[in-house]
């Protein structure tokens, strides 16, 4: 599995396992059948409603603690820094984990004007020792900006809505330049248009390979760590078997001309 290390250190795998919309009983099976696949990160979110159905796969895996890296995130009703401790209590108790590997602001929310507060508890928590690495979701640059300008303290991750037809250079330019590593969610534009495209296709059957899988290696060779949902067995190991092959830079030039700013999910300066 390639990795990446984040700006304090921590390493965690460029691949991982998404499971959102999965609901809480159907997270254990589809989180087990994950593990057994190969992937060793997890990424769930206390709004997901199935933190305790994916801490069930991973303490029934059989791995080692420290092989399955998790990531959880911080819902926007409990922004603020007393409600954000009680919060990471809240989902370290469903999860049944002692260490979190890594604690998202799950939006920034700015209507409620508390993400600053919030990034205070997450630096106290990692001070703790109590989660590994703090990073952000959904945050524009403006938001990346005040965090770091206000408290000093960098997120490790941003976690934004980026495939192929939202490729987003002006915030992976800014993640760059401040050593934040990208993390792709919806990395498939979830299983729409964007798999039968003409130009993923074309280069699919160049490869023997799907569109799902030359979506994914797109990510992974522009750098971006990658978190893909399915709950179809096939799928899930399909999703992983992308390290066999390589997509030459003419094939990146011709995925990067996709972008169209084709936005799947909520601006995060309107969601709060
Ligand atoms: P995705 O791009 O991973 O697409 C998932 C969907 O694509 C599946 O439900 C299925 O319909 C289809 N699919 C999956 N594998 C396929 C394959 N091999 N071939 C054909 N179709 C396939 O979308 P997602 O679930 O929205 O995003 C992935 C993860 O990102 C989520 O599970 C969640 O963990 C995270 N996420 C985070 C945020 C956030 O605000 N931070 C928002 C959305 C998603």
């Amino acid at each position: 599995m390639n990795t990446v290390k984040l700006n304090n250190g921590v390493v965690m795998p460029q691949l991982g396992f998404g499971v959102w919309q999965v609901p809480d009983a159907e997270a254990a099976p589809a989180v087990a059948e994950a593990l057994e696949a190969g992937y060793r990160s997890i990424d769930t979110a206390a709004a997901y409603g199935n933190e305790a159905g994916t801490g069930q796969a991973i303490a029934e895996s059989g791995l080692a603690r420290d092989d399955v890296f998790v990531t959880t995130k911080l819902w926007n009703s409990d922004q603020g820094y007393d409600s954000t401790l009680r919060a990471f209590d809240d989902s370290m108790r469903k999860l049944g984990l002692d260490v979190l590997d890594l604690y998202l602001i799950h939006w920034p929310a700015p209507g409620r004007d508390l993400y600053v507060d919030t990034w205070k508890a997450f630096a106290e928590l990692r001070e703790q020792g109590r989660v590994r690495a703090i990073g952000v979701s959904n945050f524009q640059p403006g938001h990346l900006r005040r965090l770091i300008d206000e408290t000093g303290v960098t997120p490790a991750v941003n976690q934004i809505e980026l495939h192929p037809y939202l490729q987003q250079a002006e915030l992976r330019a800014f993640h760059a330049e401040h050593g934040i590593q990208t993390e792709a969610w919806s990395p498939l534009g979830q299983g729409g248009e964007l798999l039968s495209d003409p130009v993923v296709q074309k280069i699919a059957l160049a490869h023997g390979k799907s569109a799902a899988q030359v979506v994914l290696r797109w990510h992974l060779q522009i750098g971006n760590v990658v978190i893909p949902k399915s709950v179809t067995p096939s799928r899930i190991r399909e999703n992983i078997d992308v390290f066999d092959f390589e997509l030459p830079e003419a094939e990146l030039e011709a995925l990067s001309t996709l972008d169209r700013g084709g936005r799947i999910g909520p601006h995060p300066d309107e969601l709060d």
